[in-house]
């Protein structure tokens, strides 16, 4: 018996473990509890470890009134770079063990579902797009092509459907891949725009200095497409904005246009961003699309590809079929305006060849859920395949393997995203929607009540709010006009900077700390050190000449008016130990 452990005498006839099998046969034997069960029928390990961990996870959660982070402490439980000196260890561990480690990592940090968290683009997601995006890790569908996802595949291909048709295109024509973010969204774009504008860059690589146009308020992800595709940082051309509206100028783009076309260099996209990160500013695609169609690129060269960002602004779209005469939401009449803008701005969008969608910004979806979406499928799939793989089988039409930028893909994101629209559906993303933005007014009118309080952006038609505290006793909207508008107030801006930022870091170290000011906790709100320039540095030469602001940026069901009016509280007692201690 002693070493003959060969495969037919570690399991009996029922497939079940010999009790005399060698030491790996028993190491199966426990870690068959802890994988999924094969068959219906007795209790599922999975289900009922998954409750636990959920329950486990949600005990991080505070309690009524507790603060804005997750278990009892905030601090940081590693010091670096001593943490990277871990080893795998030599015996296995127990599943609760692991999971009950991998659950206190989450301790202290910011917590996402509490109404006190309002410091960036930072959406709960919704129970049905969390649930959607776990339900896939149990079946591993391979969304690669058909034989490995079959069904599954609907949820993007659904998906593109319902997206399209929101923006206005023929969603038989059109098509849809989730990807990597919204910075992958934009890679795809750019990937698109180069294998249509340079003939042969496929196959001879990129030997072009081919220009890519943005905003001087587009996101930074531009250096990572242009890097990483091989086009090169320095062929991005920034096109200056209007002072007023921080819309991209569509006569210094024109003039651009026009000077490329007379040099015969060619455009290889232009990226109109449809609802920038804080200040949620959209490029006048119309605008764009005329100009772009007026200086077509030189012979031998494709047509340059208008991609619209919309990453963060898309969802207004939900209002296109909106009733803003009998507001059947019921909206109040500043936020009606502010949505009615809104969609006027993005309501373009349809001008565009592709769409950038993040989900796990204004669609309220877990992280990653990112879908680009465009409008002629058969150009983008024709003109981006690569040959045909014999070793995977066409099982079913759908087969994005051939010019997809991932091999294997998950398919999480595509059921949060699908999950979300069809769960929410245009009302609940409506009313999501305008529910936060009438917040976010009332946050407006808390700080226009406030003397040593000024609104900085009172333009903003997104969700933040930024503001200025003054010290005791400043006329603040005085006091901030002429720092806006005087030179010789220069020095009175930039001390105003640092003081939002002592008052913006004491707000920081409260929350951190748990500290309360009446019995709750503070809130996580954050700062912006220049979101916009003074009026009298329009061209951004000096480099202190920015405006700082305190923000608060709410995206939670759960806030409300009296949490602002916390918010209020707050930042005026931090302002005054911060004057104290300036003392
Ligand atoms: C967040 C953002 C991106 C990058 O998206 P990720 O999902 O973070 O990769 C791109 N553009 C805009 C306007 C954004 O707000």
């Amino acid at each position: 018996m002693a070493n003959n452990n060969d495969a037919s005498n570690v399991w009996d006839n029922d497939g079940k473990i010999l009790g005399n099998a060698p030491r790996w046969a028993a190491y199966r034997r426990q870690l068959n509890n802890e994988f999924p069960a094969p068959f219906r029928g007795g209790t599922d390990s999975l289900a009922a470890s998954m409750k636990k961990a959920v329950e486990m996870i949600d005990r991080l959660r505070p309690e009524a009134d507790g603060p804005a982070f997750l278990g009892k402490s905030s601090k940081l439980t590693y010091s670096y770079p001593e943490v990277k000196n871990a080893r795998i260890p030599q015996k296995s561990d127990t599943l609760d063990n692991v999971i009950s480690d991998c659950v206190g990592l989450f301790e202290g940090m910011p917590d996402v579902s509490s109404p006190l968290t309002m410091s960036n683009v930072w959406p709960q997601p919704n129970n049905a797009s969390i649930i959607a995006s776990m339900l896939p890790l149990i079946f591993a569908p391979n969304i690669i092509e058909g034989e490995y996802a079959w069904n599954v595949h609907k949820a993007e291909l659904e998906s593109g459907g319902m997206l399209a048709d929101l923006f206005g295109w023929e969603s038989d024509k059109a098509g849809a891949i989730y990807t990597y973010g919204g910075s992958g969204c934009w890679f795809y774009s750019l990937k698109y725009a180069l294998s249509r504008v340079l003939p042969g860059s496929r196959e001879k690589g990129v030997r072009t200095d081919a220009k890519v146009l943005v905003s001087a308020q587009a996101h930074y992800c531009r250096q990572n497409a242009t890097d990483w595709s091989g086009l090169g940082m320095d062929n991005v051309i920034v096109i200056p904005t209007d002072p007023e509206t921080n819309q991209m100028d569509v006569n210094a783009l024109e003039n651009v246009l026009r000077d490329l076309s007379e040099k015969k260099i060619p455009v290889v996209e232009v990226v109109c961003t449809m609802g920038t990160t804080d200040a949620s500013v959209f490029d006048p695609i119309a605008d764009v699309r005329r100009v772009m169609d007026k200086y077509p690129n030189p012979a031998g060269y494709g047509k340059a590809l208008l991609y619209a960002d919309a990453v963060c602004g898309w969802s207004w779209q939900v209002f296109k079929n909106y009733d803003f005469e009998t507001n059947p939401l019921g909206f109040s009449q500043s936020a009606l305006g502010v949505i009615k803008k809104n969609y006027e701005q993005i309501k373009g969008i349809h001008l565009a060849d592709a769409v950038g969608i993040d989900f796990h910004k204004f669609g309220f979806s877990p992280y990653i859920s990112s879908c680009f979406l465009y409008r002629d499928a058969a150009e983008f799939e024709n003109i981006m395949r690569r040959g045909s793989y014999a070793y995977l089988q066409e099982v079913t039409p759908y087969n994005p393997m051939y010019y997809t930028l991932e091999v294997s893909r998950s398919a999480a994101g595509s059921l949060a995203g699908w999950a979300t629209l069809k769960y929410l559906g245009i009302e609940g993303l409506q009313s999501v929607l305008g529910g936060i933005l009438e917040v976010r007014l009332y946050m407006d009118s808390l700080v226009e009540r406030q003397t040593e309080m000024v609104v900085a952006d009172p333009d903003d038609t997104g969700f933040i709010t930024l503001f200025r505290v003054y010290p005791k006793g400043t006329d603040a909207r005085r006091q901030f006009a002429k720092e806006l508008s005087d030179r010789e107030y220069r020095a009175d801006l930039i001390a105003g900077n640092k003081f939002q930022q002592a008052v913006g870091e004491k707000m920081f170290q409260w929350y951190l700390e748990g500290h309360k000011i009446n019995g709750k906790p503070t809130p996580h709100i954050a700062y912006s050190t220049g979101f916009r320039t003074a009026s009298w540095n329009e061209d951004g030469s000096d480099a202190e000449g920015t405006v700082y602001a305190l923000k608060t940026y709410p995206m939670n069901v759960y806030n409300n008016p009296s949490v602002m009016d916390h918010v209020i509280t707050c930042v005026l007692a931090a302002r005054d130990e911060v004057e104290n201690e300036m003392k």
